[in-house]
C-alpha cells in the first residue's frame, strides 16, 4: 500500500544525517503510507526501522497547537509581540550580547538561515548556537584547520567503492544504517573490501568488521598520529602529493616522533599485534575512507582527533578521489544546512568566517546590515552558563531540548528558571525545557513544514509538506520573521515562503564569490517557485554557470588539490599526544582494578540506539519502535557487574558531581572492562531518573567548543 500515486509526495526523512528519500502518500483514512524514494541518491529506496516508521508518529497527540504566555493559551499577535518587545528592551538595557538564540539541526535551512541573519545581521550579536556544536562541531574546527574551510569531501560512493573502510566512533548500523545496508551490500559484492571499527563498544557495526580495535575513550589521537608515524616509516607517503598540495607534515611527524606500536598500545589499550594489522592494511590499500562520527567529535579531544585523521588521508594524498577520503558524518537531518547558512556562533553565512573583517564586510553589503557582529558569539556549553550569571538574559530555544540534551543538564535548567525571558518554539507541548518558558511557539512539524535539508555527503534536498499545519502551528522561518519585523527589521525579512529564503542563501553563497570558497549554491538561485518545488537532490558545489540546476561534474572536491587556505594548500596539524588527557586504563589494568574501580568509578560513555531519535518525541509515538528498548539501561561489562554487586535487570545508580540517574543493568561483554554506556534519548518526561545527561560532565574541546559526551567520571552502585 505505499506504492506511490497521484497524491504521493517526494520529502526527505526526519532523522539522521544520511538524509534518505522518502515517499509519502496521505490516505483518504487520514494515515500517511511511507516508503524509500528509489529515486533519491542517499538511499535508493532503502529505509532503516526509524525511517520506515514515520507514519507511526503524525498524530497530534502531544502537539503544541497554540501560542501560549506563561502557562496560558494566547494569540500569535501577542505573543509575537511580546517576544519583539523583550528582545528590544533587554538589548536596550543591556546591549546585543545580552541576548540569545540556541536552535537546531532539526530546523530547515531556510529557518536557520533567517534566525542567523536576524542574530548576526540585525541583532549584532553572534550568540546564535546550535545543538549541532553538540554534534559535530569539531569536524567544523578540524576541517577549517586542515583544508581552510568546512568542507566535507567524502561521499556514499565513496564507502561503496573503498578496498578500505575505517569506521571511528560511529556505530554505523544503528545510528546510520542506510550509510550501512549501502557498506553491507557494497562488501557483499566485493568481499575483498576490508572494514575496520575503532570502537570502546563491540556494537551491531563492530560485528561486521574484518577487524575490530576497542579502543580506549579519547585514544585516537595516538593510535592516528601513530598511524601517519608508521607511514613514514614504511615510505608510504605520497611524496609528490604532499610537496604539491600541503604544507606542515615535518611539524606533524614531529608531534607522532614518540608514537610507535608500544607507545600506542599503551596509550589507546589495545593489542599491539591488531595495531600493526590495521597499520599495514592502512599503508597497503589506496583507495581506503575513514568515516567517523560522535565518537570522534564528542570529546575533550575531538578537533585533534579529527586532524590526526584528516592528517594520515593528506600523507598518502587519499583525498578528492573515488573511494578514498576522511568522511565526517553527521548526525542530524540538517546539522550541515545549518553549518551552511552561518548557524553557529563562530561562523558566518555561506561558510564565511566571522574572524575576518573582509568576509563580515561582504554580508554587511549583501543583506544591507545595520550591525553585523563583530566577534564569535558563545557556544552551547559557554551560552548557557552565560544564562545562569546574568550576562545573557533573553534567550530563544527553538526545536531542542537542552534541557535534556546539553551535559550538567541540571544547571542548564537552573540556568533557565533563573533567566529574564525564555522563549521555546516546538512541536510538542511537554518538554523538559518547556517548563522554563515564558512565552511557547508552536511549530509545524516533519510533514508539515516545507524547505531544504543537506545530508552528510552534501546533497540538499527538498522536505515537502503533504499534510495541512495543524492548530495555529507555523513554520519556524515565519516566526522568526514576524519577530524581526516587530524589533523593526522587516523589509530584510520580508519573504513570501521558503523559496524566496532559499533564493537568497544561493545568491549570497555565489556573491563575490570567485571560486574563493568551498560553499557556492549560486547555480541553484532564480530557480522561482515551481523550479524550487521541483528542485531534485542536488550535491553542492553548484556555482552558477551552463547546465544549473542539476548534477555537475564537478562536486568532487580537493581533487587536485585546491584546498581554501590562502596559498590553497592543506595543512597538516600536528597532534601531540602529551597534550590529551590522560587516557584510560587497558582493559586488563581495570580488571586488576585498584581502589577507585573497588568503589565502582567507571567511565561513563553516552550515545543511541536503533529505533530511537533525540528525544523520543517522535519516535515515542510508534509502538513498533518503542518495543526495542523500552527503557533506558545502562550496560556494563560482566567483570565489573560483578564486583559491584550487580546482576541483570537491577536498578543502578549512577552518579558524577553534577547529577545522577537510575538505570535498568544490562550486563553485556561488548562492553569494555572500566567502562558503562548508557542511551541519551529518555527525558525527566519519559523516565524521571533516566536523563543521563544530567550525569555527564560540562567539559568542551579547547578548538571547537564541542563537549564530551563520552568520557564522564562516574560513580556506579546499586540502587
Ligand atoms: Fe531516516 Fe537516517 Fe534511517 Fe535514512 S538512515 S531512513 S535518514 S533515520
Amino acid at each position: 500500500d505505499a506504492a506511490p500515486t497521484a497524491t504521493t509526495v517526494r520529502t526527505t526523512c526526519a532523522y539522521c544525517g544520511v538524509g534518505c528519500g522518502v515517499l509519502a502518500t496521505p490516505r483518504e483514512d487520514g494515515s500517511v503510507a511511507i516508503a524509500g524514494d528509489p529515486e533519491h541518491p542517499a538511499n535508493f529506496g532503502r529505509l532503516c526501522s526509524k525511517g520506515s516508521a514515520l507514519g507511526e508518529t503524525l498524530q497530534l497527540e502531544g502537539r503544541l497547537l497554540h501560542p501560549a504566555h506563561n502557562g496560558a493559551r494566547t494569540d500569535w499577535d501577542t505573543a509575537l509581540d511580546l517576544v519583539a518587545r523583550r528582545f528590544s528592551e533587554t538589548i536596550a538595557a543591556h546591549g546585543p550580547d545580552s541576548v540569545a538564540f540556541y536552535v537546531s539541526g532539526q530546523l530547515l535551512t531556510e529557518d536557520y538561515y533567517v534566525a542567523n541573519k536576524l542574530m548576526k545581521g540585525f541583532i549584532g550579536s553572534a550568540n546564535i548556537d546550535t545543538n549541532s556544536r553538540l554534534c559535530m562541531a569539531s569536524s567544523v574546527a578540524g576541517h577549517r584547520r586542515a583544508f581552510g574551510s568546512d568542507t566535507v569531501p567524502g561521499t556514499y560512493e565513496d564507502l561503496e567503492c573503498a578496498d578500505l573502510v575505517v569506521i571511528v566512533g560511529s556505530n554505523l548500523a544503528w545510528c546510520h544504517p542506510v550509510i550501512h545496508q549501502r557498506l553491507v551490500a557494497a562488501k557483499a559484492r566485493r568481499p575483498d573490501m576490508r572494514v575496520v571499527v575503532i570502537d570502546p563498544r563491540r556494537t551491531m557495526t563492530a560485528d561486521f568488521a574484518d577487524l575490530h580495535l576497542p579502543i580506549a575513550g579519547d585514544g585516537d589521537v595516538a593510535l592516528f598520529a601513530g598511524l601517519l608515524r608508521h607511514l613514514d616509516a614504511v615510505g608510504a607517503v605520497d611524496e609528490r602529493y604532499v610537496a604539491a598540495h600541503t604544507g606542515g607534515l615535518v611539524d606533524a611527524l614531529g608531534a607522532a616522533e614518540a608514537l610507535d606500536v608500544a607507545r600506542v598500545a599503551a596509550d589507546t589499550g589495545l593489542d599491539p599485534a591488531a595495531i600493526r594489522r590495521f597499520y599495514e592494511l592502512f599503508a597497503a590499500t589506496d583507495r581506503t575512507v575513514t568515516v567517523y562520527s560522535q565518537g570522534v567529535n564528542q570529546s575533550t579531544s575531538g578537533t585533534d582527533k579529527v586532524n590526526a585523521i584528516v592528517n594520515c588521508h593528506l600523507a598518502t594524498g587519499r583525498i578528492g578521489r573515488p573511494g578514498a577520503g576522511p568522511f565526517s558524518v553527521t548526525g542530524q537531518p540538517n546539522a550541515m544546512g545549518g553549518r551552511e547558512v552561518g548557524g553557529m556562533a563562530n561562523m558566518l553565512a555561506a561558510h564565511l568566517s566571522i574572524e575576518d573583517a573582509a568576509h563580515r564586510e561582504l554580508v554587511r553589503r549583501f543583506w544591507k546590515a545595520p550591525a553585523v557582529a563583530a566577534r564569535p558569539g558563545l557556544k552551547a556549553v559557554e551560552m548557557f552558563r552565560a544564562v545562569a550569571d546574568g550576562r545573557i538574559r533573553a534567550i530563544w530555544i527553538a526545536g531542542t531540548n537542552p534541557v535534556v540534551s546539553m551535559p550538567d543538564a541540571d544547571a542548564v535548567a537552573k540556568a533557565l528558571s533563573a533567566c529574564p525571558f525564555v522563549v521555546v518554539s516546538d512541536v510538542v507541548a511537554r518538554t523538559d525545557t518547556l517548563k522554563y518558558a515564558q512565552v511557547a511557539l508552536p511549530a509545524a512539524a516533519w510533514g508539515e513544514k516545507d524547505g531544504t535539508v543537506t545530508n552528510s555527503e552534501r546533497r540538499i534536498s527538498r522536505q515537502r509538506s503533504f499534510l495541512p499545519l495543524p492548530g495555529e502551528a507555523k513554520p519556524d522561518w515565519w516566526m522568526v520573521c514576524e519577530v524581526a519585523r516587530r524589533m523593526g527589521f522587516g523589509a530584510a525579512f520580508a519573504y513570501a515562503g521558503p523559496g524566496e529564503i532559499f533564493d537568497e542563501h544561493a545568491r549570497l553563497s555565489g556573491f563575490e564569490n570567485a571560486g574563493t570558497r568551498d560553499f557556492d549554491i549560486a547555480g541553484l538561485a532564480g530557480l522561482g517557485e515551481a523550479g524550487y518545488d521541483g528542485l531534485a537532490p542536488t550535491q553542492w558545489p553548484q556555482p552558477a554557470g551552463p547546465g544549473r540546476p542539476g548534477p555537475r561534474p564537478d562536486t568532487r572536491f580537493f581533487a587536485a588539490g585546491g584546498f581554501f587556505h590562502a596559498d590553497r594548500r592543506a595543512r597538516f596539524v600536528p597532534t601531540p599526544v602529551a597534550a590529551r588527557p590522560k587516557t584510560r586504563p587497558a582493559p586488563d589494568a581495570c580488571s586488576e582494578s585498584g581502589a577507585a574501580e573497588r568503589q565502582g568509578r567507571l567511565v561513563l560513555n553516552t550515545g543511541r540506539v536503533r529505533d530511537h531519535w533525540h528525544t523520543m518525541t517522535r519516535t515515542g509515538l510508534s509502538a513498533r519502535l518503542s518495543a526495542h528498548i523500552a527503557e533506558p539501561f545502562l550496560e556494563i561489562h560482566p567483570g565489573d557487574a560483578a564486583r559491584l554487586s550487580l546482576a541483570e535487570a537491577d536498578l543502578a545508580r549512577v552518579a558524577s558531581p553534577y547529577g545522577d540517574a537510575l538505570l535498568r543493568v544490562l550486563v553485556s561483554d561488548r562492553q569494555r572492562p572500566g567502562t558503562v554506556f548508557a542511551p541519551m534519548h529518555w527525558t525527566g518526561e519519559t523516565a524521571a531518573k533516566g536523563r543521563i545527561d544530567a550525569v555527564v560532565a560540562p567539559r568542551t574541546d579547547p578548538v571547537s567548543g564541542q563537549p564530551g559526551l563520552k568520557a564522564t567520571d562516574v560513580e556506579v552502585t546499586r540502587f
